[in-house]
């Protein structure tokens, strides 16, 4: 196995190209599991570590440019207003150590159904930026999962940065696991209220092929919030509409039976957790968290 170490983004970029195959390593967090294993044994491995401004970040007017391997601790300690739905989920990943090297550049690699980054950047909505030596794209998140651990990614594409919008409402995310640290999320649910669009997004994890988004149960919501004057008036939500909303996140899953939950318990569970983190975040909103005009 080769090690390439590159100095600069464009020496990675170089290196990518002109070996395809080459394994990029961050935190290694993910990938050194792999090798430890013998799951998999690349040709060569692309280091990524000498490139300082992968850990940087820059907060701008509407979203927040995060570079790839900015570790979940400096999220956490960092971004906690700009962010909060990312720094929620990044406090429930594994423990301190691999909060200090991972980050969501390798979530992103990876691109597990579990990773605990997904139904955050989901809900959030950003884009991410790869690059090659042929240019730079941004794809949309939406388009950014392909399959069971696959990407949109091509073989000489990087991820440079994450371009998240900033949060304009309150955020949460919760996950369901075997305990409270160091576990794979048996599933987990993201939301995130923008009340600058009258809009909720929300995120799945591990209970699909691939990250989702409960679209119908969006789309209820935001015709149910909209036509019940809810972001002006700030009313309680129905018991009626939560449940309905439920409903529909549970029906957006795609689980399967595996040995950390079985598929009617992860349905059963987005379900629960779509409808209290609803009323945890519209009660923010209802409180502090109220910015439109006319909010009583
Ligand atoms: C004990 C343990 C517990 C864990 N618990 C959790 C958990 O609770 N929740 C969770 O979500 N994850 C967990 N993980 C998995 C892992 O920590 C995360 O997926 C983390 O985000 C990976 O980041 P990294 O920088 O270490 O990635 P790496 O291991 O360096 O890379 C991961 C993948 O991304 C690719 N990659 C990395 N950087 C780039 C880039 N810039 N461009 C393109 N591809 C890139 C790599 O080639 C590889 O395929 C756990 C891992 C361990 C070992």
């Amino acid at each position: 196995m080769d090690f390439l170490r590159p100095a600069s983004w464009e020496e990675a970029l170089a290196a990518k190209a002109e070996h395809p195959t080459a394994v990029p390593i961050a935190g290694g967090t993910d990938v050194m599991v792999e090798i430890n294993f013998d799951h998999r044994r690349p040709e060569y491995l692309l280091d990524l570590n000498r490139i300082g401004e992968l850990s940087e970040w820059e907060v701008g007017q509407e979203s927040v440019r995060l570079g790839a391997s900015v570790p979940y601790s400096s999220i956490m300690e960092h971004l906690r207003a700009e962010l909060p739905g990312l720094a929620l989920a990044s406090h429930t990943v594994a423990s301190p150590q691999i909060r200090n090297r991972g980050g969501v550049g390798g979530n992103l690699g990876t691109a597990s159904p579990a990773g605990d980054a997904h139904p955050a950047l989901l809900a959030a909505d950003c884009e991410v930026e790869a690059e090659s030596v042929r240019g730079t794209r941004l794809i949309p998140i939406d388009a950014f999962y392909t399959g069971v651990k696959r990407n949109a990614l091509e073989p000489d594409e990087l991820i440079r940065a994450v371009h998240i919008r900033k949060a304009d409402g309150p955020q949460q995310y919760s996950k369901v696991g075997t305990r409270n640290a160091m576990v794979i999320a048996v599933c987990a649910f993201g939301i995130a209220l923008h009340p600058e669009t009258r809009t909720v997004r929300t995120g799945i994890g591990s209970a699909a092929p691939t990250p989702v988004r409960a679209k119908a149960a969006e789309d209820f919501l935001n015709a149910a919030l909209e036509e019940g004057g809810f972001w002006e008036n700030g009313k309680i939500i129905t018991p009626a509409i939560a449940k309905q909303f439920a409903a529909l996140a549970s029906g957006a899953c795609n689980p399967i039976d595996d040995v950390r939950g079985t598929a009617k318990y992860r349905r059963h569970a987005v379900g629960i957790m779509a409808r209290r983190t609803l009323g945890w975040t519209w009660e923010q909103y209802r409180g502090a968290g109220r910015t439109l005009e006319g909010a009583a």
